[in-house]
């Protein structure tokens, strides 16, 4: 890995529990690969609800002291992380990239993506007001003073291994909470990373803990059924999500999802083809296809599906599929056998039904897990496709013909994370992004992320948002205070 680097300064082969490096486990020890090449990066200690329980304690003991601390002092400590975040943005990315495969420049991007959220609830934590209320009665005086949850777990997937810790302890840590973190057993070094930029920031010992391993099960039980942990903030699948939440349910423990999505991309024909055609590349192949706001169908009026589907399958010949680190890669591996596997399923079963490859199709030769990026015609209703997120570099286009068809169509999903619709008429625009059931809606953009944003879903895709306000919120409790005979 340091052949990447001029210096090797944010790795440690071990957890960070109460400010302490563990890098020893009775039960042993976990390899990180990358998926470009296969080879081995890191060789980590496996640690387990033991660990955890350990974590759990720290950061339940620091807990108040954090809290009672002036918002301002919190928000220096966070500004001084966020900034040596932005130091290192290079190192940083460079370390996603080998454990993760996504393109170098992309990593980067993620990076700064991820630095936002400490910038921004860095500043948020001044801004955490209370509320007074005219009172009913002339003896009283009616308040809202906010108070932070408490100790939060966090447990997060590797597709954004950086950006989606910084978005669940950035507000945190800001409002006073303090965190045991698992991050995801496949990107763990990027956690590491940020681990040791929050110790040398001088975050207290035990405020930020990390806590890895490969049993995610007992590690998330620990969390769920410890009482000293108020919350749990988790980003994953729906699956998990649905586990997670039945273990929290004995306890009533707070929780913030953000679970899988089904995202419709909508291009009607008053469109822009050119524009919607670039908003469609942004939206699917960014990080190969493996981000939960991904553009999962994309429906394509009648009357333009021809040319749109010529117009993107020229761009999505230009894409370059290899190692991120290569120049000009613009695609890089899946991150593991299992995804390559499931965008073949979704393919084999489309075509079975009637569907035709337009460009891509096949698993690239050789070593790692590299798929060609792929678009597919004739799609319809009934295809794996249309029901599941494909979590792949795989564009099915589906056909409509009206405004209430796709809208139909659209929201015929469990699922409401992120939507996208390129339109001109004005009207249309704000008619189908109220009738969209999503939590999110890109209209003429395939980008909606924002640390100043709230990002979220609503059906089974989850509970909470992350990023704004809205996101400080998440880890907060209102408490209502009522003063009388005055
Ligand atoms: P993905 O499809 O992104 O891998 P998962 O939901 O499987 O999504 O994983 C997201 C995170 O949840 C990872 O950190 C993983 O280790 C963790 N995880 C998986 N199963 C469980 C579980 N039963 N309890 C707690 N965490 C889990």
């Amino acid at each position: 890995l340091t052949r990447h680097f001029t210096s090797g300064d944010l790795l440690r082969d071990a957890g960070y529990v109460d400010g302490k490096w563990i890098s020893d486990s009775a039960a042993g020890t976990f390899d990180v690969l990358n998926p470009a090449t296969g080879e081995t990066l890191a060789t980590l200690p496996e640690m387990g609800a033991t660990e955890t329980k350990a974590a759990i304690d720290a950061a339940y003991r620091v807990q108040p002291a954090w809290a009672a601390r002036p918002a301002k002092e919190r928000s220096i400590l966070l500004r001084k992380w966020f900034d040596l975040m932005i130091a290192h943005a290079d190192e940083l990315a460079a370390i996603l990239t080998a454990e993760m495969g996504k393109p170098l420049a992309e990593a980067k991007g993620e990076i700064l993506y991820a630095a936002s959220y400490v910038e921004w609830y860095a500043e948020e934590a001044k801004r955490i007001n209370g509320e007074t209320i005219p009172a009913a009665s002339a003896d009283k005086r009616m308040m809202v003073i906010k108070q932070p949850v408490g100790v939060v777990g966090t447990i997060t997937p590797w597709n954004f291994p950086t950006a989606m810790i910084a978005r669940k302890v950035a507000p945190a840590l800001a409002v006073g909470c303090t965190v045991v973190s698992k991050p995801a057993e496949l990107t763990p070094l990027s956690a590491i990373a940020l681990a040791v930029l929050a110790e040398r920031a001088g975050i207290p010992a035990g405020v930020f803990n990390i806590v890895l391993g490969t049993d995610g099960p007992a590690i998330g039980k620990e969390l769920c059924y410890n009482p000293k942990v108020r919350k749990i903030s988790f980003t994953g699948s729906t699956e998990v999500g649905r586990i997670l939440m039945r273990q929290c349910a004995d306890q009533i423990k707070k929780m913030s999802l953000e679970l899988g999505g089904n995202a419709p991309f909508i291009v009607f024909d008053d469109a822009d083809l050119d524009a919607a055609v670039e908003g469609a590349m942004a939206s699917k192949y960014r990080n190969a296809g493996q981000t939960c706001v991904c553009a999962n169908r994309l429906y394509v009026q009648s009357n333009v599906y021809d040319a749109f589907a010529e117009k993107l399958a020229r761009k999505v010949a230009e894409l370059s599929v290899g190692d991120g680190f290569a120049k000009g890669t613009t695609v890089g591996p899946l991150i593991e056998e299992a995804a390559i596997e499931k965008v073949e399923a979704h393919i084999a079963d489309a075509v079975s039904k009637g569907a035709t490859v337009v460009s891509g199709g096949k698993r690239v030769a050789g070593k790692g897990t590299f798929f060609e990026p792929t678009v597919l015609k004739g799609v319809a209703r009934g295809m794996t496709v249309a029901r599941e997120e494909t979590f792949g570099p795989l564009a099915p286009l589906f056909r409509f013909d009206t405004v209430e068809d796709v809208i139909e169509q659209a929201n015929d999903t469990e699922f409401g994370l992120a939507a996208y619709f390129y339109a001109g008429d004005l009207k249309k625009v704000w008619k189908v992004a109220e009738a969209l059931e999503y939590g999110m809606v890109g209209v003429n953009t395939g980008l909606i992320s924002s640390e100043a944003a709230p990002f979220g879903g609503i059906k089974q895709s989850g509970l909470g948002r992350e990023g704004s306000a809205h996101g400080a919120e998440d880890y907060l409790e209102m408490k209502y205070v009522c003063i009388g005979d005055l």
